[in-house]
């Protein structure tokens, strides 16, 4: 298994690639994540979500880049940062691409 040295180059590189699951969104309405659930909208139909579209502005715009990297290139949502941030580098459940300190 690979460490992660948390350089956080991925994050820079491709925290705006990231998808999001259901539990992201379960989690984060039960803590009452509101600063989280601003930049995710949901697409519903009758009440059931079939998409999500994640680090949007406030207009909607999807971002190039992830609203909670922080200048010290570490995760400001750490204790509760998605479920596909969590578990890369690690391959069955890739990033978009591998860990790039790991070539
Ligand atoms: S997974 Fe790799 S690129 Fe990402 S923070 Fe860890 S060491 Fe850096
Ligand atoms: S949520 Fe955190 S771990 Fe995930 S891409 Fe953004 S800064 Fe990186």
């Amino acid at each position: 298994m690979h460490v992660c040295e948390q350089c956080g180059l991925c994050c820079e590189r491709h925290g705006h690639e990231i998808t999001l699951s259901l539990s992201d969104l379960e989690r984060w309405h039960k803590q009452g994540r509101t600063d989280i659930l601003q930049f995710v909208k949901t697409i519903e139909y009758d009440s059931v979500i079939f998409g999500i579209r994640n680090w949007i502005d406030k207009t909607g715009k999807k971002l190039d880049f992830c609203p909670f990297l922080t200048k010290n290139f570490s995760c400001a949502i750490h204790e509760t940062k998605p479920d596909h941030c969590r578990m890369y580098p690690n391959k069955y459940y890739p990033f978009i691409r591998q860990c790039e300190r790991m070539k």
